[in-house]
């Protein structure tokens, strides 16, 4: 049996999970940045819970609080250029995958002296501010994993800076802060963190432990999706749906996603499509294939389910997605090909060539 398993960050999750560890702040830094976007993070406490507990050891804190949706590379540097500035030694991240992805990469680039072109392909060293992260939606897992994936214009499409030193030293998890979170956010980020452990179970860098969490993190939330698709869901839904998208973190911190995720970067880029909804619209037509090669692992994921078939599955993905965006001819071919060039399709545990890359699309999203 081959086994490799790491994940470097601690995790801590409760009620008032903050402000309970406050002491923990101190472990990392003397200076804190947080990172976050403009609006949720002190609409739902989250920011009140952190600066209070910094307040309560004695931290200052400085707040960049300028990242959008699908943060840019330009964000970055000019988040670093802020650490950099202000001397800060603690980068804190609060919110979602945008928030926490571009924390990583201020951590990186407050340290390290990287050139835009060379942003996702350096040899990055140690050296990278420590970051202590919590998560105000249960989707990305970005909160356990090396990766800070941005928008990135040349390429048109999104990238990843994939480092072991991206970790975050901390993840404070408390589903409070989802509380008040709307039906899409809810909805887009349970089918992200879906199709984190699904598609974890289906690279071919899984191994009987990264299974075993997919496992955990696929029945967690599937327990949840009659409330996710009544969107009646209860402050221990949103727990569950949280402790499942960390779970679903640490697969893919090993496995990394594969051909959905892939897909789906186009559906985002060119048609701004959100990240989580983009790869729940192709998740049942990928899983139609790999049934003719694996029917066993596609059996194992029904299993977790608790469902009977992948029609079954498929009925209940439609329910949450609702109403499905069409794509054009000219859309499916260009966004096969440009997945086909992605090396990352190679983690796929079944060979796709491009006609099967179009078969996803249309299945999906052909009007
Ligand atoms: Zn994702």
């Amino acid at each position: 049996m081959n086994v490799s398993f790491n994940i470097p960050t601690k995790i801590l999750m409760e009620r008032n999970c903050v402000y309970k560890n406050a002491q923990i702040f101190k472990d990392y830094g003397s200076k804190a940045l947080i990172v976050t976007g403009k609006k949720s993070a002190s609409s739902n406490g989250s920011l009140n819970d952190v600066v209070d507990a910094l307040n309560e050891v004695g931290i200052p804190s400085i707040l960049f609080n300028k990242v959008m949706a699908n943060p840019t590379i330009e964000l970055v540097y000019e988040g670093a250029e802020v650490a950099k500035r202000n001397n800060v030694d603690l980068v804190i991240a609060i919110g979602g995958g945008s928030a926490m992805d571009a924390a990583k990469a201020i951590a990186l680039l407050a340290r390290q002296d990287i050139k835009e072109d060379m942003l996702f392909t350096a040899e990055y060293t140690s050296d990278v501010l420590p970051m202590i992260f919590i998560p105000t939606t249960a989707g990305t897992g970005s909160e356990v994993t090396p990766y800070a994936i941005l928008t990135n214009d040349v390429l048109e499409t999104k990238s990843t800076i994939s480092s072991k030193y991206l970790f975050p030293k901390v993840a404070l998890l408390d589903g409070i802060y989802m509380k008040n979170l709307g039906v899409k956010t809810t909805i887009n980020t349970a089918l992200d963190a879906l199709c984190h452990a699904i598609e974890g179970y289906l690279s071919v860098k899984a191994n009987p432990m990264t299974r075993a969490l997919s496992r955990e993190a696929i029945s967690v939330i599937a327990s949840e999706l009659e409330n996710l698709i009544e969107f009646d869901l209860t402050l221990d839904s949103r727990d569950k749906l949280l402790y499942a998208s960390t779970i679903a973190g640490m697969v893919i911190a090993h496995t990394g996603t594969v051909a959905v995720h892939i897909l789906g970067y186009s559906l985002t880029y060119f048609n701004e499509i959100d990240h989580g909804r983009a790869n729940g619209l192709l998740l049942a037509s990928f899983l139609r294939l790999v049934n003719h090669t694996y029917p066993n692992l596609i059996d194992d994921i029904l299993i977790s389910l608790g469902m009977e078939s992948l029609e079954e599955f498929e009925e209940v993905l439609n329910k949450l997605l609702g109403d499905k965006e069409i794509l054009s001819d000219e859309e499916i071919t260009r966004y096969a090909d440009k997945a086909y060039s992605v090396p990352k399709l190679k983690n796929t545990i079944i060979d796709l060539d491009i006609r099967m890359l179009k078969q996803i699309l249309v299945e999906s999203m052909k009007g």
